[in-house]
């Protein structure tokens, strides 16, 4: 969204001027779980627990922690942090690729600091300039390919009824399993972290480009309006400040979220607002994945802060799943006829469509074959639709081909991923079946055409 491919070239010069692993995300980005005090930088490598007798040192160890300064030595010194793996195989493929570490290099909120990092020892504290956050796991809805991680509606429901049963080694909802490995929520009133939080954020604020607010479900948490009133009381006119949201919300949390964006725009106390929504497909299919949702109301909700926050754009993230499929026309049909309606200069309507990898049992490599023809029927109409502003944008028409190509990988596979997709396709009816069972809800009603893959 933010990359300028001219120069690519030039980013990826200037990186390996300082070592072939350096990568400005390490010290430029972070995300911070308040929720677990976990972070990670970027978004790619797995998450690890944030020490609280650290943060007592030092409020910004919730994003400078030992750990990640560790991996900051590691790349000043040219040497490959393990968990940035995604980047080393794209990197290490023949012929000329580009990771994220090299597109990186050339975003907005790394280039003013590229001097300044370059130069720095690797055990210097730095802020961020982009910050995504999650102050708490407090969230009504029970999406299927989310946990109690993130949600405490999914946490409450594991408690009472235990894991899903899953078949192999899966332990995706197990209260133990998460207990075990740091994976369940805090309460928010015993969260020290959160406390930490708003000490850093007077110091934290000043570089600060990016600020996008996750979860739980944002709007849910007290943390998320503060946030917008310290904006308020000492504005940040550089700021683009997004919030992720299931719009699934009581109308009095919407209401208090539509006057408190518009009076940050209006006064221009930011530079610009983003709401991300999540939703994967349309109708009632997309309330079976995201327990919780109404659609009829997110479609209100869509509108309304279309209408009455003209600055602000929207992102649809539609994270592509075994169930997006069947109704995706539908969903696209309705966003380009939000994009008619509501686009303007200065304001867009995205789409973004990254495919689901975990759960496995939810990925569409799971599907029967007939579903690579659907998707390709799909991806014919969209192209007949396309349009850089008021139909399907050419980048989205690519993803979904690239979805596709990934659906077709599994011809290449050997025995033991062919074995391992069993494994993930007994696990799909295993957990639709006890989602029906503890949900109330009727899976092949809603989905006649995968009624026998069930
Ligand atoms: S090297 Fe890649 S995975 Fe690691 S921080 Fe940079 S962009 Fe993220």
């Amino acid at each position: 969204m933010f990359n300028d491919p001219s120069s690519i070239e030039e980013a990826v010069n200037k990186l390996n001027k300082v070592s072939p692993s350096f990568c400005m995300a390490k010290w430029m980005n972070t995300t911070i779980h308040l929720h677990l005090g976990r972070t990670h930088s970027c978004h790619l490598p797995p998450t690890h627990k944030i020490p609280l007798k650290e943060v007592k040192k030092n409020v910004s160890a919730l994003h400078n922690t030992q750990e990640k300064m560790k991996q900051r030595k590691m790349m000043l010194e040219g040497k490959r942090p393990k968990g940035c793996k995604s980047c080393w195989d794209i990197e290490d493929l023949p012929g000329t690729h580009y990771s994220d570490r090299h597109f990186h290099g050339q975003d907005c909120w790394t280039t003013p600091f590229y001097d300044k990092v370059a130069n720095s020892q690797w055990d210097t504290p730095i802020n961020p300039s982009y910050l995504e956050l999650s102050f708490s796991a407090g969230c009504n809805f029970k999406c299927s390919y989310c946990s109690p991680t993130f949600s405490t509606s999914w946490q409450k429901e594991v408690e009472k009824f235990g894991g899903y049963p899953q078949s192999g080694a899966v332990k995706h909802h197990s209260p133990l399993w998460l207990k075990s490995q740091g994976l369940m929520p805090m309460k928010d009133e015993e969260n020290p972290y959160i406390d930490a939080f708003w000490r850093w954020w007077p110091d934290l604020k000043k570089d600060l480009m990016f600020l996008r607010i996750t979860g739980g479900e944002p709007l849910l948490s007290q943390d998320t309006f503060k946030t917008f009133d310290m904006i308020n009381e000492e504005p940040m006119p550089d700021l683009e400040f997004s919030i992720n949201s299931n719009l699934g919300i009581p109308q009095v949390h919407f209401d208090k979220f539509i006057h408190k964006t518009k009076g940050l725009l209006e006064k221009k106390k930011i530079r610009h607002f983003m709401l991300h929504t999540s939703v994967d497909t349309y109708g009632p299919q997309a309330e079976y994945i995201r327990n919780g949702l109404d659609f009829e109301q997110y479609q209100r909700y869509v509108e309304r802060y279309l209408e009455e926050i003209p600055g602000g754009s929207l992102a649809f993230m539609c994270t592509f799943n075994a169930l997006s499929i069947d109704e995706f026309k539908p969903l696209l049909e309705w966003i380009i006829s939000l994009r008619r309606r509501f686009r303007q200069k200065g304001r867009d309507i995205y789409l973004d469509t990254p495919h689901l990898k975990y759960p496995d049992f939810m990925s569409v490599q799971i599907l029967p074959e007939s579903y690579r023809d659907k998707l390709q029927e799909l991806i014919d109409w969209a192209k007949e639709r396309e349009d850089p502003h008021y139909g399907i944008k050419a980048a989205e028409i690519l993803k979904l081909k690239r979805i596709l190509e990934w659906m077709k990988e599994v011809d290449q596979w050997d025995s033991s991923q062919l074995k391992q997709r069993d494994v993930s396709r007994k696990n799909f009816s295993l957990f639709f079946r006890e989602h029906d069972k503890r949900r109330g809800t009727n899976f092949k009603k809603l989905f006649p055409a995968l009624k026998k893959f069930y």
